[in-house]
């Protein structure tokens, strides 16, 4: 496990093109933040603002980012959490975490847009079985 480290955050209209390692880019106006993945891999990670996206809040000094940053996609798989401008590491991602995340994203989106009531997606990380909530989803 990796020891958790400082970031910044920058609020900018628009992304830069070239970006700071170890920064976090975030545009109210487009509702999104852009970082290079803080694994050190400098992949692009896009993190869209909203309700069924991420939630970000600052607190006046340092800036969250809810829920965790899961990189299944990318090469490194990298999966940590944003807390007051600190990185904190999540572990690595099991196969079945993965494929938990994907379909919890896809509920939280469905719920999301046939706007019923009630079912609000569960955002924190997952670090028991997720077989044990499928039936949450299915
Ligand atoms: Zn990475």
């Amino acid at each position: 496990m990796k020891r958790p480290f400082k970031i910044r955050h920058e609020f900018v209209e628009f992304i830069p093109k070239e970006r700071e390692d170890g920064v976090l880019y975030v545009s109210i106006a487009y509702a999104t933040a852009v970082h290079n993945c803080f694994c050190g891999c400098r992949t692009k990670v896009v993190t869209p603002i909203s309700p069924v996206g991420w939630q970000l809040t600052y607190d006046g000094e340092a800036v969250t980012l809810w829920p965790s940053v899961g990189n299944w996609a990318f090469p490194c798989r990298s999966h940590y959490l944003i807390k007051r401008d600190t990185v904190v590491w999540a572990g690595d991602m099991s196969e079945d975490e993965i494929a938990w995340g994907r379909a919890r994203d896809k509920a939280a989106r469905a719920t999301h847009f046939h706007g019923r009531p009630g079912a609000v997606p569960e955002l924190e990380v997952q670090t028991g079985t997720p077989q044990r909530k499928k039936g949450l989803w299915t």
